[in-house]
């Protein structure tokens, strides 16, 4: 494959093709179902349907069929299907639904304003993940210029990933003649530890979110005549928090959810820090002098990677401070988003902090617990030789630099369903989600010339699939 051509040609059509068709796409409110019920009413879905569909027409790949599966009641999905020139079956994937606004966006910034300042787009959905399906194309819109021979590749893109694939496995079920049995799984929605260099990811983290509702009362009362004697909900709240984690180290109680770390990981670990050093602490925006959980650079990658960990990612039943009244409120609410380590059992650890939560409730209170989909985490099988060289190659080829492998906190739990489903199949988990890139959070950016690098490395990894 002639690099230089590759470089123009990719740039070429970022700049084009692909920047164009992103802005418009980062306008479109389109939220993950589990952000906007309404989402088959609102309509956002189908308009972000149309512009991917539209897009993918106006730049059709030599010999390719796109196909829209929709069943009624489930978020569509599409696959692009391009006929091979050898023998091998790529899956690429990415998804089209997004994370909902949150607050702290930057002035002149919004999640729904496409912003291009130094060279990085801003706006929700770009980087997480709409880039995939178009960038995707690119790449193997350079094999057909340059004539070079590649194997079948289908490219799915899902509109559930945000809100932890609930559709998929039905998908996966109804298309499995379709997609048959991958060789090889090239993911374009994941991290990066920095722009300078190839990264791919070798394990992702799972997910058991869930809605605790603790009830104390069938109406608030007076916090002057009842506190004191009637326990407040938010108490019984915290006690119940402190069942699951140690409130003052954050360390996860329960051996259910802790998984032994691979040796190899451990490894990659360390060689991760010596590369990055101060950049694995950096890249998070902290205030004033707050200092992370452990000053241990390894461990503290370990924990966000390899370790349990729980947030507090939302709350009912409390008023904002400024509505405040002084009551004895009836109820606390709180969302739990629970990250597990990979190969931990996500079912068993639900029934597990099920069981810990409603065992020995203080004062007999009314506890309701509504887990969402759980999510398994994912440790990639060990890479094949051909593969470890061809993305050796695009980095140092792309980059100038070699690749790097990193542990992702996140999760995509279509690829623990992939790796369980194809054991033999070996995989690219790779994205753009670098420092400070912030998806899911305020200020999300595409970090463009990074984007245009890696679809450069993924155009050169499919020219030597073996
Ligand atoms: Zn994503």
């Amino acid at each position: 494959m002639n690099k230089e051509t590759l470089v123009s040609g990719i740039n070429k059509f970022w700049d084009d093709k692909i920047i164009p068709t992103l802005i418009e796409y980062i306008k479109i409110p389109n939220k993950s179902p589990s952000f906007d019920p309404d989402w088959e009413k609102h309509g956002h879905m189908d308009k972000v349907l149309d512009l991917a569909v539209n897009w993918a027409n106006e730049n059709k790949l030599i010999g390719s069929t796109l196909t829209v599966e929709r069943t009624p009641g489930r978020t569509p999905i599409i696959l692009l299907d391009v006929p091979g020139t050898v023998d091998g079956n790529i899956l690429m994937y990415g998804h089209l639904d997004k994370q909902p606004e949150m607050e702290g966006w930057a002035e002149g910034l919004g999640p729904w304003e496409p912003v291009m300042k130094d060279d990085k787009l801003y706006g929700r959905g770009g980087a997480d993940d709409g880039y995939a399906l178009f960038a995707s194309i690119a790449s193997i819109n350079a094999l057909q210029e340059q004539k070079i021979d590649y194997p079948r590749i289908l490219v799915l893109i899902e509109f559930s990933e945000e809100s932890g694939s609930p559709d998929l496995p039905h998908y996966m079920n109804i298309c499995s003649e379709v997609i048959g049995v991958p060789d090889l799984v090239i993911c374009l929605d994941s991290g990066a530890g920095d722009y300078k260099r190839f990264w791919t990811t070798t394990s992702l983290r799972g997910l058991i979110g869930l809605k605790m509702k603790v009830e104390v009362l069938s109406e608030g009362v007076h916090s002057g005549g009842a506190s004191g004697h009637v326990p407040s909900s938010f108490r019984i709240a915290r006690a119940l928090l402190s069942k699951l984690e140690d409130q003052n180290t954050g360390k996860v109680l329960l051996d259910e959810l802790k998984t032994d770390i691979p040796e190899h990981r451990i490894k990659e670990t360390e060689t991760l820090v010596s590369i990055l050093d101060d950049e694995v602490v950096q890249e998070f925006p902290w205030k004033d002098k707050m200092k992370p959980s452990t000053d241990n650079k390894v461990e503290g990658v370990l924990r966000r990677t390899w370790k349990p960990a729980l947030s507090i990612v939302g709350s009912d039943g409390l008023p904002s401070t400024a509505n405040a009244g002084n009551v004895l409120r009836p109820y606390t609410t709180l969302q739990l988003s629970m990250r597990i380590p990979p190969m931990v059992d996500a079912k068993k650890a639900t029934k597990e902090i099920e069981k810990v939560l409603k065992n020995n409730v203080p004062y007999d209170a009314t506890i309701d617990l509504d887990f969402e989909e759980a999510a398994d985490g994912w440790n990639a099988p060990e890479t094949s030789p051909w593969l470890l060289d061809a993305i050796d190659k695009a980095s140092n080829n792309y980059f100038k630099e070699p690749p790097c492998s990193i542990g992702e906190g996140g999760t995509i739990p279509f690829m623990a369903m992939l790796g369980e489903q194809f054991p033999n199949a070996q995989f690219v988990i790779t994205g753009v989600l670098g420092p400070k890139s912030n998806a899911h959070g305020p200020n999300e950016f595409l970090h463009i010339p990074f984007a245009k690098k890696l679809t450069c490395c993924i155009s050169s990894i499919l020219s030597d699939y073996k």
